[in-house]
C-alpha cells in the first residue's frame, strides 16, 4: 500500500477500493428518516446494520459553496477562504462574486490525490461549483448542467449524455441531481476512478418537505444508485452541505426580517450595508433568502448600537462581531463584515424588501444558512473503527472517515 498524503495538515490513506463521497445538497436528516419510514429507501435503511450512521456539523454559514469546499479540502473556511457566494471588497466598495478559483486559498484533496497518481472524478449538478471543485485537478470534472458541452481537454471526459441515456436536465429540476448519479455510475463502471466526489443540488429540498411524495421519490432515486455503487464494490460516504427548514408562519407565509430596511430606518440610509452571501445567479427557489447575513458598518452605525438593535429584533437568533464569528465558525476575517447575523430556525434574513424577487416562490419558503441547518448525516456503507467518541464530527471529515477509518 502506498504511503498516505498530507493535505491541509491532515493525513489521508490512499483509497483501498473505489471511494465515493456524495454531498446531498440540503439533506436535512428528516428526509432520510421519512423516506425510510415510507419504504422508499431500503439501502439507506440497512446502513445501521451493515454500515455506519453518524451525524456531523456543517460549517456556518450553512450554504452550498462554503461546505462543498470544506468537504473537498477537509478544512473550514478560515483555511480555504470560501465563506459564501459574495463578499464585500472594502477597497473597491463592490460586492465580489467568490465563484472564481482565485479566491480559493487551499488545495483540494481531490487535486492532491490526482497528483499522487490516483484517478479522480468529480461530477457536480450546477456548473457554478465546477471551477472551484476542479481547481488544480488533473482528472475528470464536469457539471450535469453543462453535460452537453464536454471537452476532453477541459473536463477529462466526453459523451456523458449518450452514456447516461438521459436528456440534458433543466437547472431547476430533480433530474439535474439524478444526472450526477447516473454519470457517477457510468464512470464507476468504465473508468473506475479511485476517488469520486458527487455533489447534487437542493432544488427538491427547497420545494418539498420531508416525507412528501416528491421528496420520497427523490430519495428513492438516490437509494437505487447508492445500492448500485455498493454492489459495484465502492466505499460510499454520504453527507450534506447543510440541512433545510421551512421558513414560514403557520399559514406558510415567509417570515423575513429585512435587515437593510430596518437599519436604514434606525440609523439612516446606507449607514450600514447588509450582504447576503446566499445570493447567486440561481435564486428562483429561495429568493436569495437564508438565515445568515453579514453587515458592514459605517461611521453613523456604531457597532455597539447596531449589535443591540439587531439583537432585539424578533427572528434574529444571534449577532456576533467579526472576531467572535471567526472564532466560533472558523471564518476568514477579511471576507466577512463587521457583524454576522443569524436568523432563528423559522426566519430568513433579507436585505431591502425591494431587492428580493419572491415571484418564483410558488410553494412555502424553505431555506438554510443558520445554525438550525447545521446538523447533517454522515453515512457509510462500511463499518468504521477508531473514531474517538468525544470527537466533534464535521461534514468535512467525510474523506478522512472513508479513507482512514475503514474497519
Ligand atoms: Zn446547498
Ligand atoms: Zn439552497
Amino acid at each position: 500500500m502506498s504511503s498516505p498524503i498530507i493535505v491541509n495538515s491532515r493525513s489521508y490513506q490512499m483509497p483501498a477500493a473505489p471511494t465515493i463521497v456524495v454531498c446531498v445538497d440540503g439533506c436535512e436528516q428528516e428526509y432520510i428518516n421519512q423516506a425510510i419510514l415510507a419504504g422508499a429507501a431500503p439501502f439507506l435503511a440497512r446502513l445501521a446494520d451493515t454500515g455506519t450512521v453518524l451525524t456531523g456539523d456543517c460549517v456556518l454559514p450553512s450554504f452550498t459553496n462554503p461546505n462543498n469546499l470544506s468537504i473537498v479540502t477537509g478544512a473550514p473556511p478560515s483555511v480555504h477562504g470560501i465563506c459564501g457566494n459574495f463578499f464585500f471588497d472594502e477597497d473597491t466598495r463592490t460586492e465580489v462574486l467568490m465563484n472564481d478559483p482565485k479566491y480559493l486559498r487551499a488545495p483540494t484533496l481531490l487535486a492532491e490525490m490526482a497528483r499522487a497518481g490516483q484517478r479522480v472524478a468529480v461530477v457536480t449538478a450546477k456548473d457554478k461549483l465546477r471551477a472551484l471543485l476542479g481547481h488544480g485537478l488533473h482528472g475528470i470534472c464536469f457539471s450535469a448542467e453543462k453535460a452537453d458541452q464536454l471537452d476532453i481537454e477541459v473536463h477529462g471526459v466526453t459523451g456523458m449524455i449518450e452514456r447516461t441515456g438521459m436528456a440534458l436536465p433543466s437547472v431547476y429540476s430533480a433530474e439535474l441531481s439524478e444526472f450526477v448519479f447516473a454519470a457517477g455510475l457510468s464512470l464507476l463502471q468504465h473508468e473506475r476512478p479511485d476517488l469520486m466526489y458527487l455533489s447534487t443540488t437542493d432544488y427538491v429540498q427547497h420545494k418539498h418537505a420531508p416525507g412528501t411524495p416528491e421528496a420520497n421519490a427523490f430519495y428513492a432515486m438516490m437509494d437505487r444508485y447508492f445500492a448500485q455503487y455498493h454492489d459495484a464494490g465502492a466505499v460510499l460516504a454520504i453527507t450534506a452541505d447543510h440541512g433545510m427548514n421551512a421558513k414560514t408562519d403557520a399559514l406558510g407565509r415567509p417570515r423575513i426580517v429585512f435587515l437593510q430596511d430596518r437599519l436604514d430606518a434606525r440609523f439612516g440610509a446606507d449607514a450600514a450595508r447588509v450582504i447576503l452571501p446566499i445570493t447567486d445567479p440561481y435564486v428562483v427557489h429561495h429568493g436569495a433568502l437564508g438565515s445568515y447575513a453579514t453587515v458592514y458598518l459605517g461611521e453613523r452605525a456604531p457597532q455597539r448600537d447596531v449589535t443591540e438593535f439587531l439583537g432585539g429584533l424578533a427572528g434574529v437568533s444571534a449577532v456576533l462581531t467579526r472576531a467572535q464569528a471567526c472564532e466560533r465558525f472558523e471564518l476568514p476575517p477579511d471576507r466577512i463584515g463587521d457583524l454576522v447575523v443569524l436568523g432563528e430556525r423559522l426566519t430568513v434574513l433579507g436585505s431591502a424588501a425591494h431587492k428580493h424577487d419572491l415571484s418564483g416562490l410558488t410553494v412555502p419558503l424553505r431555506s438554510h444558512g443558520g445554525a438550525s441547518e447545521q446538523q447533517v448525516p454522515l453515512l457509510f456503507n462500511r463499518k468504521l473503527s477508531g473514531i474517538d467518541p468525544s470527537r466533534r464530527l464535521r461534514n468535512f471529515d467525510a474523506f478522512d472517515l472513508a479513507l482512514n477509518h475503514l474497519a
